[in-house]
Order: structure tokens, then C-alpha cells, then sequence
């Protein structure tokens, strides 16, 4: 029991416990084969009332439903008016997908620090990064915590910058009691399988700005300014495209996937922040590993666990203790190596060492498994896993 799984030992659990895993329930099956048998697969009137219901679960007036998580990052910098030349500050810490949206444009991407105890971006080294380029700031709610809007935003207002959140994380999450959604001019958000709701791959901007919703849903649909269904209703032949868009369209079957999923989520939310605690109670009393701090003005909707291993108290470096947690069955992984580390990235000519903070954590980083399906036996073979893995390699 003690030998690690690594040395040949028996594993803490038989079974592989993945990092992440979406809950497709019953109602989720029905919910997708009505649509199907529906007279509209795509385009249809689940589109409007899947953005209507996550319009009210955010608090935003307006949500445009896209493709994916990227698509809504694209989406937001066209609508930003991002174009060759500009500059945007985005975290280093984070999925590819935030900077890449911004060279879709043309733009060129500023990575800046994140703070050492969130690791979301420090809203203390943006103004250095500021030049007469700079466009806009997108910021990442690295894990479920919310970044920090008030100071980011008085930043993007003092120098005139349009503001994006990357939520891809945070749906359910609130800083100051408000919900994500309305926090910034444009926040999108992912509905891959690994989020909080899921419609296989998908996304959503959302908007307190009626022309930046239009924008998005031309931006989503060729730049043409009506949809099929909307020429159907009109009895009409004619259409105009007026910006160079795209076709990003979400499907009927998924958003009504989306709509069911939108009903459970409260319950995973619960289940999130439950396992949270269990883990933040146990790994109290293990020094070695260092959650990510939750600020106590906002709620995390924790998307990931991640924790920071304390590597002058160990003999194994991250690579050797990730290996020997999966040895036990326990899938953790790895978010983010920075992305400016990236080759695409590298070639564009950015070099390692200017972001100290998220470097330093990306050597320390591990995500535990967190999702809400997971049962008791599972948190706890988490933690035992960490215990034994870690007390086999103390100093
Ligand atoms: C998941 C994710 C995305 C991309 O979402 P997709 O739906 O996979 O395109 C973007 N940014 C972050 C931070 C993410 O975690």
C-alpha cells in the first residue's frame, strides 16, 4: 500500500480517475433527440432559446451562441475592431486559444504576468505594457476565480481600451456578488465537454451592448445581417452581407443539449465548490502542495483544482510526481504551459524569462481531478494519492 504504483506498488484506486469529465443526464438524451426530430437542425428556435436562458443565468442582455470557446474569443476581438498593427495584453498562463484570437486579426499579442497568488493577471504590470498600439486587454479567470475586474477595467476606461474576459472557466462564478457576463464589454465562454456545461464543442459571447451583439451574430453567420429562418418568416429571398464573417453557428440539437445542461448546472456548481472545500480542509495539513487562493470577494466556479507543488520540500521534480499520481490512477494534468513558450509563438520571436510569476508556477503546477460527478471515494482517493506521493518524496 505504501509502495508507489510508480516502484511497482499497488495503486491507490483500479480505476483511472480523469482530470475533467462532462455529466450527460437523461433529461440531456431526450432533450437532443426532440431536436433532431425537430423540423430545424441548425438555425432554428432552440438557437434563441438557449441564449435567452444563459442571457438570464448570467445577467447579461444580450448571449450569442457560437461553435466554440474560440469562436466566441474571435467573435469578441473582430467586435473589438482588433485589426493589424494593434496590440492586446493577454496573460501568459492560459489555453492558446486567448492569443490566438487576437492574431486571427492581425494583432499582435503583449503577454504580461499573472499574480503569484491567483494567477490571474496582475492587473499591477499592465500599464507598463501600455503603448500608443495597445487596443485592448483580455483577461483569462484562470481556473473559476473571476480576475480583477474593477482594477482592470479602470485601466482599460483610463487609457481607452476595449475590455474582453476569456470565462471559458467561470460561468457560474461572481466577484463582488455579481455574476460573470457583465463584467466586461464582451465575455465569452466554452461548452467543451471538459467546462462546466457542455454542447460537445461550443461557445457564447455575452454583451450589455446591442451593437456588439449584432456584430457577433453577423460575425457568426457570413456578416450577413439576417439568418435562414429569419428570411423564411419574412417570406423573402434577399440578404446583404455587410462584414467578412464567418460561419460559427451553433446547432439547434446542441443548444438544446445547452438548455438542459443550463438546468443541471446549478447542481454541478454545488458539487465544484463542495469538492473544493474537501480539498482545501485535507491539503491544509499537507505542506508540500499549495492550492490556488480564492480571494474572499468572489466565488470561483473552479473549473480546475490546481495546486503548486513546494519543490524545496520534495526530491522529485513536478514531471517525476505527475507521473507517479497517474501511476496511482489518479489523472492530474497541466494548465498552462505559458503560452509565449509555444514553438508558434517562439518563432514570432518572444523568449522565455519575462513573466517570472507564471513561469515559476507552470514548473510547480498540477491540476487534481475535479468534476461533478465525482463521488466521495473518489475526492478522497485524491487525496490519499497526494499524501502517499508526496510523503514518499519529502525531504
Ligand atoms: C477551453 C478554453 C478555450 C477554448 O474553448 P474551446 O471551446 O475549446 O474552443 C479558450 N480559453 C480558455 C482559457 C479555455 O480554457
Amino acid at each position: 500500500m505504501n509502495q508507489l504504483a510508480l516502484a511497482g506498488g499497488t495503486p491507490i484506486r483500479s480505476q483511472w480517475l480523469p482530470y475533467g469529465r462532462q455529466s450527460i443526464s437523461d433529461d440531456d438524451v431526450a432533450s437532443v433527440c426532440s431536436a433532431l426530430r425537430s423540423p430545424w437542425l441548425t438555425t432554428g428556435p432552440k438557437v434563441a432559446e438557449f441564449e435567452a436562458a444563459f442571457a438570464e443565468r448570467t445577467g447579461a442582455r444580450f448571449a450569442v451562441a457560437v461553435s466554440s470557446g474560440t469562436a466566441a474569443l474571435h467573435a469578441a476581438a473582430s467586435g473589438a475592431r482588433i485589426r493589424a498593427g494593434d496590440e492586446v495584453i493577454v496573460p501568459a498562463l492560459t489555453f492558446a486559444a486567448t492569443a490566438n484570437c487576437v492574431r486571427y486579426q492581425g494583432g499582435t499579442v503583449v503577454f504580461a504576468d499573472v499574480r503569484d497568488d491567483t494567477l490571474n493577471l496582475d492587473p499591477n504590470v499592465i500599464e507598463s505594457l501600455i503603448t500608443a498600439r495597445t487596443r485592448a486587454i483580455i483577461t483569462v479567470d484562470y481556473a473559476g476565480q473571476p480576475s480583477d475586474m474593477d482594477e482592470v477595467r479602470s485601466i482599460a476606461v483610463r487609457h481607452d481600451l476595449q475590455l474582453i474576459e476569456d470565462a471559458s472557466h467561470s460561468l457560474g462564478a461572481t466577484y463582488d456578488g455579481v455574476c460573470v457576463g457583465t463584467l466586461a464589454s464582451m465575455t465569452t465562454f466554452s461548452l467543451h465537454p471538459v467546462k462546466l456545461l457542455t454542447t460537445g464543442e461550443g461557445g457564447v459571447v455575452t454583451t450589455d451592448d446591442q451593437d456588439l451583439a449584432d456584430h457577433v451574430r453577423r460575425f457568426r453567420n457570413h456578416g450577413i445581417t439576417t439568418d435562414h429562418r429569419q428570411r423564411e418568416e419574412a417570406e423573402s429571398w434577399h440578404y446583404e452581407m455587410i462584414d467578412l464573417g464567418y460561419n460559427y453557428r451553433l446547432t439547434d440539437f446542441q443548444c438544446a443539449l445547452g438548455l438542459t445542461q443550463l438546468f443541471q448546472m446549478e447542481h454541478s456548481l454545488r458539487r465544484r465548490r463542495e469538492i473544493a472545500r474537501h480539498y482545501d480542509g485535507a491539503f491544509a495539513e499537507l505542506p508540500e502542495l499549495k492550492p490556488v487562493t480564492v480571494l474572499p470577494d468572489r466565488e470561483s466556479a473552479f473549473h480546475l483544482y490546481p495546486v503548486r507543488l513546494d519543490l524545496k520540500r520534495l526530491s522529485a521534480d513536478r514531471k517525476t510526481v505527475f507521473r507517479a499520481l497517474r501511476a496511482e490512477n489518479i489523472g492530474v494534468n497541466v494548465h498552462y504551459i505559458p503560452v509565449p513558450w509555444h514553438p508558434y509563438y517562439m518563432s514570432l520571436g518572444y523568449q522565455r524569462g519575462q513573466w517570472p510569476v507564471a513561469e515559476a508556477a507552470y514548473e510547480r503546477l498540477l491540476s487534481l481531478p475535479m468534476f461533478a460527478q465525482m463521488d466521495g471515494r473518489d475526492v478522497q482517493d485524491v487525496i490519499d494519492a497526494c499524501f502517499k506521493v508526496l510523503s514518499a518524496f519529502r525531504r
